[in-house]
């Protein structure tokens, strides 16, 4: 479903990844974790081109993100086809990233009108069915400012299930959120893996990971140090960088 493949990226003479690559199948839930500054955000971040990786490429579904290969030389691709490829690569944010002037209701619904080019009525009627889902359907007419962080990272979360991504990116989702909302949203979000999304989870929920996701990658460094079945690297990881993290923030 999702391919990337040797993903370089530097700002600056800072080389913050260098030669990522991760597969991950459909309907398969990814935890990403490490210690801040390993460049978690950032690849999460090239695999849907919010940053352009240096080197390296990105494929959803067998088909290469932004570029295409002809006789050994990349060609961009066409604004409207990126564009429809971005679309299918969704991302929830560590701080939501909602519109703060629009309610929950035209926060989901804006991309499938500007994107998708539905009618403001099927808009309307998607996005309430998609927030009512992840439990807002009281809600729908609030603006950011009258949610709480974890009504907004929902809200952000059906903005992303709206447009029916294939794969959806999620980076430390509950990290500014109070402690006793960090549930609310973590349960949407198995919800979510039980519906067979296929999902990359940056985060440091390690019950979230070893309960919910399939995998669990390590990084560190800009590269990844260890990646394996949940149970088994949270448990009994082979890597001492990887042990020494998980003593940390266990
Ligand atoms: P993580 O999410 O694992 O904490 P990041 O991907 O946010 O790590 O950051 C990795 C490194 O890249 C850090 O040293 C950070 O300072 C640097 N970095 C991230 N984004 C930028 C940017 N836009 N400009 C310059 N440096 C950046
Ligand atoms: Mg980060």
């Amino acid at each position: 479903m999702l391919r990337a493949r040797d993903i370089t990226k530097s700002f600056g003479p800072h080389l913050v990844l260098s030669g990522v690559s991760l597969d991950v199948k459909r309907g398969e839930v990814v935890c990403i974790i490490g210690p801040s500054g390993s460049g978690k955000s950032t690849f999460l971040r090239c695999l849907n081109f919010l940053e352009v990786p240096d080197a390296g490429g990105v494929w959803v579904d067998g088909e290469r993100v932004a570029c295409q290969e002809i006789d050994g030389v990349l060609w961009e691709l066409p604004a409207r086809v990126f564009a429809r490829q971005r679309a299918s690569i969704g991302m929830v944010f560590q701080r939501f990233n909602l519109f703060s002037n629009l309610t929950a209701e035209e926060n989901v619904s804006l991309a499938l009108r500007l994107v998708k080019r539905l009618p403001r009525s099927e808009a309307r009627d998607i996005a309430r069915a998609v927030l009512a889902s992840v439990g807002l359907e009281r809600f729908i007419h609030h603006r950011p400012s009258q949610l709480s962080g974890g009504q907004q990272q929902r809200v952000a979360i059906a903005r992303a299930v709206a447009m029916e991504p294939k794969v959806l990116l999620f980076d430390e989702p509950t990290s500014a959120l109070d402690p006793e909302l960090v549930h609310e949203v973590l349960s949407v979000m198995t919800g979510l893996a039980g519906t067979g999304m296929t999902m990359v989870v940056v985060t440091h929920e390690i019950g979230f990971a070893r309960e919910v996701s399939d995998r669990v990658v390590f990084m560190d460094g800009g590269g990844i140090v260890e990646q394996g079945v949940s149970g088994e690297v949270l448990a009994n990881p082979s890597e001492p960088r990887t042990k020494a993290f998980l003593s940390k923030i266990k």
